[in-house]
């Protein structure tokens, strides 16, 4: 109930036992950034970028993509913002690009694979963020990275835009670069991507779809849609391990930071932000608030070493229950 958690907006969001975590947003559209703040948001962790290509019958200007985005940034105050890079294909359609029909959208050519395709694209949109990251906490990240040149590739057409910029003589802040983990290719090769990489945002949403080969829209196959599969959890885990062993910090923007049942478990993780809708963020602050990593971490193992979904969830709704 987000009145009686008002009080809360203006608090830090720590674990009973004093671990510091950060709460915060996903918005698809500029006005949602100014939702994200009344509701308590330390800040914008996904912001898909998409529906600006979307909403117009042409792709939008260099100009445009800027307005956008510094619109957001100020209205953040200097509360960090991870814009992601647009992740077109799979369910997200540009109808006016007239792509090929494919066999098999979500494993084709879609996130970052379109952006090193259509080059141009990509760097109209850093251009325009890197224009915009002098008015705010500008963080930048690609989706769908599976393979390290991938990500090597798009930060080198981000760098050689901002030195273009900076030539020019325009002002650039400096800004994180990070990426998307969603394949699990990624999450299994965490280690090398953590040396390049300022830090990873784990999309639980595709990661899922993809590490059990069910299609996320797929109603035949919801039942394989499993966030609480231990072969899910142990990516997550070894994402989290991997990246604060080389001192980066993680993020989940998947609708799995919000799961009141799973937040225990990713706090004993470690996991440094949570990345939600909206009108979750008061709740799921509070959530944390009540939480100590001291009475959740015996359990990771257990969970983690439990043959099926079924079995890790009801440990963890036990877990809930005990504590409520
Ligand atoms: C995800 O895959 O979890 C994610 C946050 O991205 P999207 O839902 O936009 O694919
Ligand atoms: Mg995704």
């Amino acid at each position: 109930n987000q009145s009686n958690l008002d009080w809360l907006i203006q608090e830090k969001t720590v674990s009973g036992d004093g671990h510091a975590f950060s709460v915060v947003g996903n918005i698809g559209s500029v006005d949602e950034a100014r939702e994200v703040i009344r509701k308590g948001g330390e800040g914008i962790g996904l912001f898909r970028t998409e529906f600006l290509f979307m909403e117009k019958k042409r792709l939008p200007l260099e100009d445009e993509q800027f307005e956008a985005y510094k619109t957001v940034l100020q209205a953040m105050e200097g509360k960090p913002v991870i814009v992601r890079t647009i992740d077109i294909g799979g369910d997200k359609e540009l109808p006016y690009l007239h792509l090929s029909k494919e066999m098999n959208p979500f494993l084709g050519f879609r996130g970052i694979r379109f952006c090193l395709g259509e080059q141009t694209i990509l760097r109209t949109q850093l251009r325009a963020l890197l224009r915009a990251s002098a008015f705010g906490n500008l963080k930048i990240m690609f989706p769908m990275v599976a393979v390290i040149e991938e990500f090597r590739q798009g930060k080198a057409m981000f760098e050689e835009e901002k030195r273009k910029l900076v030539e020019e003589g325009i002002t650039v802040g400096n800004i994180e670069l990070g990426m998307m983990v969603e394949i699990p290719s990624t999450a299994l090769m965490v280690e090398s991507f953590a040396k390049e990489a300022d830090f990873f945002s784990i999309g639980t949403n595709d990661l899922i779809q993809y590490t059990l080969a069910a299609d996320r829209m797929n109603e035949q196959v919801s039942y394989l849609y499993q966030p609480y599969h231990p072969a899910i959890l142990r990516l997550i885990k070894r994402v989290i391990d991997y990246a604060h062993q080389e001192g980066k910090w993680v993020s989940i923007c998947g609708d799995m930071a919000e799961n009141k049942v799973a937040i225990p478990l990713l706090v004993g993780m470690g996991l440094d932000e949570f990345s939600v809708h909206s009108s979750s963020i008061i709740n799921t602050r509070a959530h944390i608030r009540d939480l100590r990593m001291q009475d959740i971490q015996h359990m990771i193992d257990k969970v983690l070493n439990l043959p099926n979904a079924a079995e890790v969830e009801q440990v963890l709704e036990n877990f809930l229950n005990k504590s409520d």
